[in-house]
């Protein structure tokens, strides 16, 4: 009994071993199949530059940077990365053709599609031979400089303040500075290198005292433009309303009152 017993348990011991052996190398498989899979984007020619982001920048250059650049007659160079020579997407960009809210024309091939979307989803399919691949004209990576989450989506700013990232972004956002405006370069690059600073790197802090785009922008300008013009075009007839009302008011009143005092004048004598 007792020999029957101990066979079994030794038994029973070698599967389990055999049994563990199998599972591990199994799990050293999956875990080498699963860091081939990890390692193979790497391998591909895809582009690793986000549209959206590259885009959102774009639109803070123009709106917030663009007319100030205007107004001093600068030329950025195109070793700044702001230039649109550095952007990744800016050729497709410019050969989107807007005929209506839902009417876009590819440039290149002039197919048309309902949506801006579409048209970006062709872009990224059919010539997608056209952008030249180099991570250096990615705008998308200035976005922390820039701001672009402050302008796509204002909700992640509730978000705790990482001190290490502020630093980075600070950092870039000066080299920008230092790069597309060198003080060395004359009066009015030293104007735009200090507007810069103030514009779009004095925000990076943790403190939040400073909001990005504190000089404004062209948007923003033409909005309220917009918005006082139209203010003053719907006031202006309540005006002038109001004005003659109390001027016939202010008649009426006259003509009542002579009427009264000569009622009093004719029954004086009796
Ligand atoms: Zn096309």
């Amino acid at each position: 009994m007792g020999r029957g017993a101990k066979a079994i348990t030794s038994i029973l011991l070698i599967e389990f071993l055999l049994l563990y052996n199998t599972v591990s190398q199994q799990g050293l498989e999956e875990s080498a199949a699963a860091r081939t899979l990890k390692q193979e984007p790497h391998h591909t020619n895809e582009v690793h530059c986000s549209r959206e982001r590259s885009k959102a920048a774009w639109k803070i250059i123009e709106d917030y940077l663009m007319p100030f650049l205007e107004e001093e007659g600068f030329q950025i160079s195109t070793k700044c990365r702001l230039h649109p020579d550095n952007d990744l997407f800016r050729d497709q960009e410019q050969h989107k053709i807007c005929l209506d809210v839902n009417e876009w024309r590819c440039g290149y091939c002039k197919k048309s599609f309902r949506a801006e979307n579409f048209l970006d989803q062709h872009f990224d399919n059919r010539h997608y031979n056209l952008l030249s691949v180099n991570q250096s004209k990615c705008l998308a990576d200035l976005c922390g400089a820039l701001h672009c989450d402050f302008v796509m989506n204002s909700k992640s700013l509730k978000a705790k303040c990482n001190p290490a990232a502020v630093a980075r972004n600070r950092h870039l956002c000066e080299s920008l500075a230092d790069s597309c405006f060198p003080i060395t370069q004359g009066p009015s690059a030293s104007r735009l290198h200090e507007l810069f600073l103030h514009q779009f790197c004095d925000a990076h802090t943790c403190s939040r005292k400073n909001k990005p785009f504190p000089k404004g922008g062209k948007k923003q300008t033409s909005i309220l433009y917009m918005a006082t013009s139209i203010l003053i075009l719907m006031l202006l007839p309540i005006f002038y309303l109001l004005y003659y009302l109390y001027q016939r008011e202010m008649n009426r009143g006259t003509q009542v009152l002579r009427r009264v005092s000569q009622v009093g004048r004719k029954t004086k004598p009796s």
